[in-house]
């Protein structure tokens, strides 16, 4: 295999055929043909990628893993973990600007410390402003876009800045997740809050997390599988359909939270959480007659879909 970062001086950040499984939530997925973990700085991060497309190489840029499902069989070309952090807040006091790689966690911690509301929701969201603005992660009644301003993303023709009413922001959607191109990296995002007391935000964030600890199962999941369908919950039509505790292999419907599929054998198969979410997706058609659509995706090559799967998936 020719090396087309040969001359980049990347050390160990750079590996070919390594395997990705640790770097997503459900440790799930076989190996990348090439595997860059971008902890350095956003200029190494932009001639990495900038060569692998003037080498015609696939590329996927990935944050925390915590909403992709990776294949047993690995990812083809470049596969790039997005570690580059950094947090600047500007003179009004209440915009921020983030690097992609930043973790939601450390965000939201920074804007309490800050005095900044509206971004409480995301105190144990998994992830990195990256993911979460591709797919306008959000939680609580609150989401990404709602402190949206603009995005920087590199292209191939250079950064380009997109305004928030450019990226078509909806539930879990943006106009990002649904290119088919994917030659775009989230660079950074310019995000505003609202002023707040850091004692009530604290408190918020703190009954956020209680709430999360109640409801969901721990250990390696991707969170909620399915979006909710208008007007009712992915969660209740699974549970409905009497799929809490159905396993296939390694991967197992929570008992705790129906809309959670979890890994829970260290050697788990990717295949056998694909297989269950397409059982899944039948057996609720086929109790309720809804057709739920994924809100994980998929990278990869998986086994068919099921016949009655829906095609508006996330399967790319
Ligand atoms: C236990 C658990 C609980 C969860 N709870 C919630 C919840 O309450 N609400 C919610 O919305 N989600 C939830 N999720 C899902 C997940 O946390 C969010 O979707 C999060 O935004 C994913 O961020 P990430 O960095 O891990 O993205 P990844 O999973 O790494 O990637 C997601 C998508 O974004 C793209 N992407 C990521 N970074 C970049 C970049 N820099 N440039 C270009 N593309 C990029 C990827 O290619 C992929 O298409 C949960 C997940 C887990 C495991």
């Amino acid at each position: 295999m020719t090396n087309p970062f040969e001359g980049l001086l990347l050390g160990d950040t750079l590996q070919p055929n390594a395997p990705v499984g640790r770097y997503t939530a459900a440790r799930l997925g076989g190996a990348a043909d090439w595997l860059y973990v971008a902890r350095h700085d956003e200029d190494e991060l932009m001639k990495v990628i900038r060569a692998a497309w003037a080498a015609d190489l696939p590329v996927r840029v990935i944050g925390g893993g915590a909403n992709i499902l990776v294949a047993d069989s690995g990812v083809r070309g470049l596969l790039v973990v997005n570690r580059v952090v950094g947090l600047d807040a500007l003179p009004d006091g209440v915009t921020l600007s983030v690097a992609a790689g930043t973790s939601l966690t450390q965000l939201c911690r920074r804007c309490q410390a800050l005095g900044l509301a509206g971004f409480e929701w995301a105190v144990a969201v998994p992830g990195t402003v990256g993911g979460a603005v591709v797919n306008n992660a959000g939680a609580h009644g609150g989401d990404t876009a709602a402190s949206v301003v603009e995005v920087r993303v590199l292209e191939a023709d250079g950064v380009v800045t997109y305004a928030h009413a450019d990226l078509d922001y909806a539930y879990r959607h943006s106009a990002l997740k649904s290119r088919p191109d994917r030659r775009f990296v989230v660079l950074s995002a310019l995000m505003r809050f609202a002023p707040g007391d850091p004692a009530e935000i604290q408190e918020r964030m703190d009954e956020y997390n209680a709430h999360r600890k109640r409801t969901q199962p721990g250990g390696a999941s991707l969170g909620s599988v399915f979006k909710n369908p208008p007007g009712d919950f992915a969660g209740r039509l699974i549970e409905a359909a009497g799929l809490k505790g159905l396993r296939v292999g390694s991967a197992m419907v929570s008992d705790k939270h129906a809309n959670f599929i979890v890994n829970d054998d260290a050697s788990g198969s990717a295949n056998d959480y694909y297989r269950l979410v397409r059982q899944v997706q039948a057996a609720v058609l086929a109790h309720s007659g809804v057709s739920l659509e994924t809100e994980i995706e998929f990278i990869g090559e998986f086994g068919e879909p099921h016949p009655q799967s829906n095609p508006g998936d996330n399967l790319r």
